[in-house]
Parts: C-alpha cells; structure tokens; sequence
C-alpha cells in the first residue's frame, strides 16, 4: 500500500501492453473477481455472522469507478472477470455496470460472468443473458428449504429455484456451488449432484475455509473432500477429466449422469500453483491472495488521476507482490481463521 503518485508516472500507458502480467511466480494473471458489495440478503453460517457490520456507503466505490478499474485490467490482459459479493445483484443500479463491461466481451474479454445466491436472479436473468453473461455460478448447499433457511438464516428456497429457472429459460448456463458441510449436506450430496446433473448443470463442492470470524466453530464445519469423493465413490464411477474453467476446480465426469463434478479444495489440496487471479473489493483494494492480508490501494491510484497510467503503474506494483500461496489450516490447534476478514469481502 504504500506506491507513491511519483512511482506511478513511470508507467505505461493502458492500452499499450501486449503482453499479459506475470506475478514474482512466472503465472501470468488473467481472471479478475470483483466483489462489488460486501452486503448480502442472506447470512449463511459459514461465510457470515448473523449481525454483521457493513461499509458504510459512502466507502464504496461508484459504478463508474468500479468500471473504470476493471476495464483497466482488461488492457492489461484480463481475459475473465467475475462479479461477486456479498450478493452482487443486491448492489443497487448493478445493471449498469454489467451493461457497461459488456463492451469488452470479444474485445479483449472472453468472458463476464457472476457468482450469486440466486435470490434476485429471476429478475435480472434475461438482461445478463442480453449482456452476453452466457454462464454463471449459483451457490446452493441443500434441496430442503427447512435445511436451506438454516444454512443461509434469511434465505428462501423457492426464490433461488425460481432464479434458476430463469436463468436456465434465458439460455445462461449454471453451475452450482455447494460448500461441503459435516453433519450438514453431508449425506445428500448425492441427491445434489443428481439433480444438478439432471438439470444439466454442473455441480461444484467447495471445502470451507477459514475467513472472518462467523460465530461458528469451522472444526465443526469443516468436510474434507477427500472424504466425500470415497463417499461418492461407493455409488458413482469418477473418471478424472482434464476439464478446467480457469479456476481451481479439479473436474471428474460421473460415469452414470454423463455430467461433471468438480472439487475446490484448498485445504486438503493446496491449489495455489496455477493461481491466475486477483480479487478486487468494493472500495478499490486489491488482494492478490484470497489467504493473506497483503494488499494494495488501488482507489488512492484510481481517484490521484484521470491518467490511467498512474492506475497501471499501481496494478504492476500489486501484481509483484502476488504471494506464493495461502497458509489456510483448520485443525483444533487452529480455530482462529486464517485471515480476519470474510469471503463476503474479497468475493468468494
Ligand atoms: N453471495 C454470492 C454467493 O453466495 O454465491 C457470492 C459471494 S459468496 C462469498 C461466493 C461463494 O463463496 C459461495 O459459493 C459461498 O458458498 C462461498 N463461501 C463463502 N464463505 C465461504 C467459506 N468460508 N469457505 C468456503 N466457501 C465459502
Ligand atoms: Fe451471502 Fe454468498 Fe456469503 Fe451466503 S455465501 S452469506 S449468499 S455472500
């Protein structure tokens, strides 16, 4: 955090690069998550506490600004950005931004693309599939709604279906996400991935990892997927599949649905070597890890001019700091999370 504005004078203009950023590690950074809120309509228990406290507004960056960012890591070889939250559609006017990056796609872009709840999806469905947004995320840990109210504390089942629909009735492929919980979904993620499967979605497990204290034990969260693959096993074939959406999944295809299962599992396997992405949260902080604290001021470089040469000399500085990994653990000995704020924040 501490470039000045006379380091960044130095740079080159945006626009001018061909090459992509490379971090210290020779990994060339090429996916952008931008968490553009850190607020949520729902409170799930791993990732919030019930009484959260939220930036106040005024911290936010504008609409504009968060566009002018993110197209200034476009110019400089993002090829894939990704809006999350909190809950990015409860961002209010987040429309305007979708509708606004949407120039980029072919244009250096190759895809726009969002992580969400799917509670105000059924509302924006069909204005992101006409932004070109052709796949997304949902986040759904359970099929029963008593089970979902538990998990998210505000949730409401039928809304998120609902989204989905139509979602899938504007053409906009899903893949679900559901973070693998103990004692929770445990035994029904086979009922999970059949219906993702026959639906004609994928289906994503996530292991919980340790960000920003929730007021629940993550020991007592926390499922290693190890543990669930030899589970699945027992009624599926996994056959492992090279497939990969630039993320940290590892892919199987399950012989009896045809349809694919992927496994993010930064605890028991660490996925850091192939990381091509960097997070940027609603007030213009880039995190280059999503497990350490180092960070970088981008909306002092954003708001110092309307030179975007001061902006890319402060992406260049960030990018060569990228660390190595993340030290996430969750063991008895290590009950405190691994870093203190919430994924709410970075954007999961
Ligand atoms: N609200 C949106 C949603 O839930 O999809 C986007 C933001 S949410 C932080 C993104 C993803 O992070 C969700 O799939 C959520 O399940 C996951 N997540 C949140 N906290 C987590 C944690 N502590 N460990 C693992 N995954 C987490
Ligand atoms: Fe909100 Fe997503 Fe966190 Fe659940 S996981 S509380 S929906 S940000």
């Amino acid at each position: 955090m501490d470039q000045t504005p006379a380091d960044w004078r130095h740079a080159e203009p945006l626009g001018e690069r061909t090459n992509p950023m490379i971090d210290p590690f020779g990994r060339a950074v090429t996916y952008l998550r931008v968490s553009v809120t850190d607020r949520c309509d729902f409170r799930c228990t791993y990732c919030m506490a019930e009484n959260m406290t939220f930036l106040p507004k005024k911290d936010l960056l504008t609409l504009e600004e968060l566009d002018r960012l993110c197209s200034a890591f476009i110019a400089k070889g993002v090829r894939k950005l990704r809006l999350t939250g909190g809950e990015p559609l409860v961002r209010k006017n987040i429309m305007h931004l979708v509708r606004g990056l949407s120039r980029h796609i072919g244009q250096g872009l190759d895809e726009l693309t969002l992580t969400t709840n799917g509670s105000q999806l059924a509302r924006h469905a069909q204005e992101l599939a006409d932004c070109g947004v052709r796949r997304i995320n949902v986040s759904l840990d359970t099929l029963d709604p008593d089970k979902f109210k538990n998990i998210t504390r505000w949730g409401e089942f039928d809304k998120v279906m609902e989204g989905i629909r139509a979602a899938q009735a504007a053409g906009i492929r899903i893949k679900l996400n559901a973070v693998a919980l103990k004692d929770f979904n445990e035994h029904e993620i086979p009922d999970l991935l059949r219906f993702a499967h026959g639906e004609g979605m994928d289906l994503t497990l996530i292991e919980t990892m340790p960000m920003g204290e929730t007021g629940e034990d993550r020991t007592d969260q926390y499922l290693p997927l190890s543990k669930v693959r030899k589970m699945l096993e027992e009624q599926f074939t996994l056959d492992d599949i090279p497939y990969r959406t630039g993320g940290p999944a590892r892919y199987v295809e399950i012989r009896e649905t045809g349809g694919r299962l992927g496994f993010i599992t930064p605890l028991t396997h660490n996925f850091c070597e192939s990381c091509n992405r960097v997070r940027l949260t609603c007030t213009g902080t880039l995190y280059m890890c999503l497990g350490q604290d180092d960070a970088a001021d981008l909306r002092t470089a954003l708001r110092a001019s309307d030179d975007d040469a001061f902006l890319s000399a402060a992406i260049d500085e960030a990018i060569s700091r990228k660390p190595k990994g993340h030290d996430f653990i969750i063991d008895r000995a290590h009950r405190k999370p691994a870093v203190a704020r919430h994924m709410s924040v970075t954007g999961g």
